[in-house]
């Protein structure tokens, strides 16, 4: 390669407006390859807003949103940024209820778009042993012929981030992963983070604080659109007016 790229995401002065409220304005964000990048913020703040715009669904009023530091995603469509190996999960869990977890992955596997090819065509021993590979990364093995509906809410949580993972992204959007978890739950969420997290980029929105710190390598404060904070989960925790923010009237609420 001629020259090293850096950032798979490069932001700048990117402005998303609601009939004239500003959710976004004039932020800068940028996040390297192989980064694991932890997003918090009150809630309000845009972090939803920021996600919508890298996936394609909300359009920018101003702003460059470049992938790979080149290729202009403010320009593209929602399943051409899906086809250029960005995955997001949303903050509810969305899964097919009367599929089986086996199936829910089958269905979201590049190339088996329909329920009839998922669940009727012969999948090649390559498929299943991917399919499985993930089934183990999200700890629903025990649970492959299971209904996605009568898993529990961090099950499907989990499931939906196993659905992206089958795809093979290079970078992953997830939106609160652990919101309504118990804490088992989420501890268990934090060491599948931590498993996936090697060889691809991950940008997680979250508000809980023992969640952060046990994950983050570096933290964003977001505050009314702009980034209030940006370094390490000690410095974050540290800044005055990240603690203004967070204690000064602010609720931190859980969307
Ligand atoms: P967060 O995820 O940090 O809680 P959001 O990005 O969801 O915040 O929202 C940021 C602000 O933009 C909020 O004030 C919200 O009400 C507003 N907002 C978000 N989406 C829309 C929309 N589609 N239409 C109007 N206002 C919106
Ligand atoms: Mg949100």
């Amino acid at each position: 390669m001629s020259e090293q790229v850096k950032h798979i995401l490069y932001i700048e002065g990117l402005t998303v407006s609601f009939d004239g409220f500003k959710a976004l304005d004039d932020l800068s964000f940028y996040v390297e390859e192989n980064e694991l990048r932890v997003v918090i913020g009150p809630n309000g703040a845009g972090k939803s807003t920021l996600l919508d715009v890298i996936c394609g669904k909300t359009k920018p009023e101003k702003g460059k949103v470049l992938f790979y530091e080149k290729i202009d995603l403010t320009k593209m469509k929602e399943h051409e940024i899906a086809r250029l190996g960005i995955g997001r999960k949303f903050q509810t869990p969305s899964v097919y209820e009367d599929l089986t977890v086996f199936e829910n992955l089958a269905i979201s596997y590049p190339k088996r778009k329909t329920v009839f090819n998922a669940v009727f065509s012969r999948l090649s021993a390559q498929d299943k042993e991917k399919i499985e590979k993930v089934l183990e990364s999200i700890g629903l093995i025990d649970k492959m012929h299971f209904k996605a509906g009568l898993l529990s809410h961090g099950e499907k949580q989990w499931l939906e981030i196993g659905m992206i993972l089958i795809q093979d992204p290079k970078l992953i959007l997830l939106d609160e992963p652990v919101a309504g978890m118990s804490a088992k739950e989420r501890e268990k969420t934090v060491g599948l983070l931590k498993k996936i997290a090697p060889g691809r980029s991950l940008v997680v929105i979250e508000h809980d604080m023992e969640f952060v710190k046990n994950i983050a390598q570096r933290v964003t404060v977001l505050h009314q659109g702009k980034v209030l904070c940006e370094g390490s989960v000690q410095r974050v925790h540290n800044d005055p007016k990240v603690q203004e923010v967070y204690l000064g009237g602010y609720k931190v609420a859980a969307n």
